[in-house]
């Protein structure tokens, strides 16, 4: 079989468009505190659901409107005019204070805990076909370096470093590390790696320039993170959280036919919806529509043995015997066999020839063990 090359060239197509606010959102919550209930009335970024973890950025209305329903998976929402939207907040100055108010605003905030010697900034596509960080760092650059000025406030590095394709890219006081862009060099492990020359250092953070889009954002407004930027067929777009995927194809002018694969994400790290109603989720950066004759489906095939999962897998680890252990619930194996240094490039289930799901059992596995170590208690308010 000829290797793909998998370049992270896409393309800019035009400017980045807005998709209008749809009369219904439809917001996935699974695993999330439910903080409201169905009939309230709300506010545009009003809180509607916490992030498990600590660090986890909390999940905030798009539009005011009323909630229709709000379950253990989906809040839905019908927007209207009033009440009016709640005020911008105001951003502390201090890093401890700016913290907090990032999280309470919406965005994940575990990898900007503590001081790092280098940031690395990672400017790469982040999946073939995905063209959204070049677009990101061409049209929206002072949006990106407010939000870089932020991330280095929090995490205080003596160097910034742009990992970026061979396409000139910059920004201010960044060196830049030019890479080949292929994938998976976009993955944030490699972007280190190329960054520093070296695998996992102690005392480096990375942050993708959605990220800091996402950020900049943020302090631009004082508003929770409510929108996000992603490449549907070769344009990049604009469009709230919870916009429901079917109005999405329908703007671009496209159809999910019977047996296509309608995926949230890129074609290597993106999951498949079952249901076109699906909202956008946040961090989402490609809606991907695959027909159904481009690839054999996924099945539950025994594995062969052939080995092309471990040829091609980053990690240097074993995806067809930690899929297998995960498979059995042997979680633990799982770890034991380096479950920990999987990248979650998707690479182990492109190419195995039997088409076992691996990537999917290998992230089953791994929120398996997250939930044992850190339970959850699923929100009794959830309705
Ligand atoms: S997703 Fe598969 S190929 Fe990629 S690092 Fe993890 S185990 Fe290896
Ligand atoms: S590619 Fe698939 S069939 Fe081949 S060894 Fe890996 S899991 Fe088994």
């Amino acid at each position: 079989m000829r290797k793909p090359t998998f370049s992270l060239r896409a393309p800019l197509d035009g400017e980045i468009i807005d998709i209008p606010a749809p009369d219904r959102l439809s917001l996935y919550v699974c695993g999330y505190g439910i903080q409201v209930q169905r009939g309230q009335r709300l506010a545009a970024g009003s809180v509607l659901a916490l992030h498990p973890r600590d660090l986890g950025g909390k999940v905030h209305a798009p539009v005011s409107g009323v909630v229709d329903k709000a379950d253990f998976a989906y809040i839905t929402m019908t927007s209207s005019t009033a009440p009016a939207p709640l005020p911008a907040a105001a951003l502390p100055e201090d890093a401890e204070g700016l913290r907090q108010a990032l999280q309470d605003l919406g965005v994940r905030m575990d990898r900007f805990v503590r001081q790092q010697n280098i940031l690395v900034i990672n400017g790469l596509n982040p999946e073939p076909t995905v063209s959204v960080a070049e677009q990101l760092l061409r049209d929206a650059r002072s949006t990106i370096f407010r939000g870089l000025e932020a991330v280095c406030k929090l995490v205080s590095p003596n160097r910034c470093l742009l990992v970026a394709g061979d396409q000139g890219q910059s920004l201010p006081g960044c060196a830049t590390v030019a890479v080949k862009p292929v994938y998976p060099n976009s993955l944030a492990e490699r972007a280190i790696l190329a960054a520093t020359g070296k695998e996992r250092p102690e005392g480096v953070a990375a942050v993708s320039v959605m990220k800091l889009w996402t950020i900049g954002r943020i302090l631009e407004t004082g508003r929770p993170v409510t929108d996000t930027v992603f490449t549907l067929a070769g344009k990049n777009y604009r469009a709230l959280l919870g916009t429901p995927l079917s109005q999405i194809l329908e703007f671009a002018g496209l159809t999910a036919r019977p047996g296509d694969r309608l995926i949230l994400g890129g074609p290597m790290r993106g999951y498949t919806v079952y249901d076109v109603e699906h909202g956008l989720e946040k961090g989402a950066y490609a809606v991907t529509l695959v027909s159904k004759d481009a690839f054999p489906p996924m099945v539950g095939a025994p594995c062969i043995n052939c080995g092309e999962c471990v040829l091609h897998c980053p990690a240097r680890i074993r995806p067809d015997l930690i899929g297998r252990y995960a498979e059995y619930g042997l979680f633990d194996k799982c770890l034991a066999a380096g479950l920990a240094s999987c990248m979650d490039c998707g690479q182990c289930s492109y190419w195995c020839t039997a088409r076992r799901p691996l990537l999917h059992s290998l992230r089953f596995a791994r929120k398996e063990l997250a939930e044992a170590a850190n339970p959850w208690p699923m929100n009794a308010a959830a309705r």
